[in-house]
């Protein structure tokens, strides 16, 4: 059975000085049996989460928003894969954000998916189609595409071994308010595996967990968890807010215990 995740992105909010107070928060309003959770917050933040978990939940995952495809070099502002190493287990890659603001192409995320492959840290990959191209139905050959271009020149045992989640986000869908129905994101999930096995090279597409992202909030998480090819969320502006991550959360155990009732 794959793992149940619920990972929030902090994006550009919280500071080191009360980054880690709001993790312990969300820590434990969240103690839940069976879900995996993970934080990650802004690289500036990440010793603060690191030692507010460690002290009061060491389960929950630390994970980083971005990293870069080379291990060091003359990349003004950078952060390398080994530099992360001791500060997070997860790094968040291709987030839809980055793809817009910095420029992000497919080959470059499978680039970074390899340095966190290779420096231990598990990477959630992001893919997911634009407004326009949802609206021209070309959403399932666009994401098809993302995944072919981040995962062609991976081994896939290595992928696999390194724990690698695909969060399914359409970029219309964050940050607006505007999600997409459990339906449209359970038939994504279906072509990312289908995808996946299209890929050969040892792919089990089963045992790949994918996640949905996209205005989650507690009153909307049911709707995806209700899909059995959704295996959790990576939840935005409401990873913020304790009450939220609470209530998806708590919605996320039920799916795990149900998986666990199942064998
Ligand atoms: C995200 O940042 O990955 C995200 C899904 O944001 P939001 O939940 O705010 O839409």
């Amino acid at each position: 059975m794959r793992d149940v995740i619920v990972a929030g992105n902090w994006k550009m909010h919280t500071t080191p000085a009360d980054a880690g107070d709001l993790a312990r928060t969300i820590a434990a309003r969240t103690h839940v049996s069976g879900v995996t959770r993970v934080i990650c917050p802004p690289f500036v933040s990440l010793v603060a989460v690191r030692d507010a978990l460690a002290e009061t939940a060491p389960d929950v995952g630390v994970g980083a928003q971005n990293v870069h495809h080379e291990l060091q070099g003359a990349y003004t502002g950078e952060i390398s894969a080994p530099m992360l190493v001791g500060l997070a287990t997860w790094v968040i890659v291709g987030h839809s954000e980055r793809r817009r603001d910095a420029g992000e192409t497919d080959e470059l995320v499978g680039r970074k998916l390899g340095r966190a492959i290779d420096a231990g840290l598990r990477p959630i990959l992001c893919v997911g189609e634009r407004s326009a191209q949802r609206e021209a139905g070309s959403q399932d050959a666009v994401v098809r595409r993302q995944l072919d271009g981040a995962l062609r020149d991976h081994d896939a045992a290595a992928l696999r071994a390194g724990g690698l989640v695909i969060a399914y986000e359409p970029v219309w869908a964050i940050g607006t308010g505007r999600n997409a129905s459990g339906r449209d994101a359970a038939a994504m999930a279906a072509a990312i595996r289908d995808g996946l096995a299209g890929l050969g090279r040892g792919w089990d597409p089963d045992e790949v967990p994918i996640l949905y992202g996209g205005s989650v909030t507690s009153a909307n998480i049911a709707e995806f968890l209700a899909e059995p090819s959704i295996d959790g969320a990576l939840v935005g502006g409401a990873s913020l807010k304790p009450d939220e991550m609470a209530g998806i959360v708590a919605r996320a155990g039920l799916t795990a215990a149900a998986r666990g009732a199942a064998g």
